[in-house]
């Protein structure tokens, strides 16, 4: 048995007649950028989130950068990002020409803890950009409640990996002045490459990214701005619009392996993720910690089960941020999370023999 992290053959047999459709639909249209599967998306997108415009773009990277633009941000403003996520929502805050300013993770729920933002405000502090880590919604409410104090503060959430998931009951989308989501392959919501979004409820706001999003251009061979070129694909728009029908039932399949996990996973050697109450993951990725992680994975390895370290080095010790001078020791929550965070598959289209096993093996571990 070869237990993979990501089951993309299974996916597209799943749902192979819809996609080929839309791929021949689309092929046969000679239509291929910002067209009709692009406008069909972004309404059914936004529908979907319960929110007033979508957007998209070319990747979630350029989602969070277009946000930022959109919300004003440039040079030599700071912005507040969590400690713990994946390099590109540093990367996408560094590419306005602002400075991130990191914030330590909450150590059960490893999302950005709102406790300590307020004492890294400073005076050019314009935005934070929480996380949904592992599609497990930040407490924006909590966040949120720093606007009483610093009413300009914008807030983005990065939601590339929690598409579909609820905080308190309400769908990750419209929680924030703008969400970012990403439709990576892996991610929840995936296209058959690259891809993003934006949602909003203002209406300046989409405006503004739409052009962004395409040169600056406000009408044909006319820019407002010096934008850039991130698009999305009617390909992928197509893909996407197929796929968007079935997130949710792909997304209970993923919270249906994730309680099995919670249930039947019960080795002391390591500790299970802990959801806040008004959380509803989108469980993107179940993520175990434990000082013998690298032991887990060797064992895992050796069954023939994929795994994998979301992340193994945190944003401040890469090359990269160098030049904000935050040596080793300086972000130890942070620090310890990557090294002892590993993470299991969750993929929808595992098979319940293909999780049983995976729990045996994890059971039998020994530190
Ligand atoms: C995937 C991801 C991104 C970037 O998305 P891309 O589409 O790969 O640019 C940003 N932030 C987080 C947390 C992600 O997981």
């Amino acid at each position: 048995m070869l237990i993979k992290f990501n089951n993309f053959d299974r996916q597209y047999q799943a749902y192979k007649k819809e996609l080929d459709r839309a791929y021949e639909k689309v092929m046969t249209s000679g239509y291929y950028i910002l067209g009709e599967n692009v406008q069909k998306f972004e309404r059914e997108f936004a529908s979907y989130c319960h929110a007033e415009h979508c957007v998209s773009c070319g990747n979630g990277m350029d989602a969070i950068f277009l946000a930022l633009k959109a919300l004003g941000i440039g040079t030599g403003d700071k912005v507040i990002v969590p400690s713990n996520t994946y390099i590109a929502t540093w990367i996408a805050v560094s590419r306005t020409g602002a400075i991130p300013v990191p914030v330590e993770p909450n150590p059960d729920t490893h999302n950005i803890d709102p406790k300590l933002i307020q004492d890294r405000i400073g005076k050019r502090t314009k935005a934070v950009v929480p996380v949904d880590l592992y599609g497990q919604p930040c407490d924006i409410d909590s966040i949120a409640e720093i606007k009483g104090k610093y009413p300009s503060l914008k807030i983005v959430i990065d939601a590339a990996q929690s598409n579909g998931a609820k905080y308190k009951g309400k769908i990750v989308g419209s929680l924030a002045d703008v969400t970012a989501f990403s439709f990576y392959p892996t991610k929840n919501l995936g296209a058959i490459g690259d891809g993003g979004c934006i949602t909003t409820n203002e209406e300046e706001i989409a405006k503004n990214i739409s052009m962004f999003r395409n040169y600056g251009t406000f009408e044909k061979y006319n820019s407002r701005y010096i934008g850039i070129n991130s698009r999305l694909d009617e390909l992928q728009a197509a893909f996407l619009r197929v796929k968007l029908k079935h997130l949710d039932e792909m997304n209970k399949l993923r919270s249906k392996i994730a309680g099995y996990y919670l249930k039947n996973i019960n080795n002391k050697a390591l500790k299970l993720p802990s959801v806040p109450d008004f959380a509803e993951p989108s469980w993107h990725l179940f993520v175990i910690r434990s000082k013998y992680r690298d032991k887990i994975k060797e064992l895992l390895i050796s069954n023939h089960i994929d795994s994998i370290i979301h992340y193994p080095i945190p944003p401040h010790l890469q090359m990269a941020y160098d030049h904000l001078n935050l040596p080793a020791g300086s972000l130890p929550v942070a620090e310890v999370l990557a090294n002892e965070v590993l993470s299991l598959p969750t993929d929808p289209f595992l098979n319940s023999e293909e999780i049983n096993y995976l729990v045996d093996v994890v059971n039998k571990f020994k530190p």
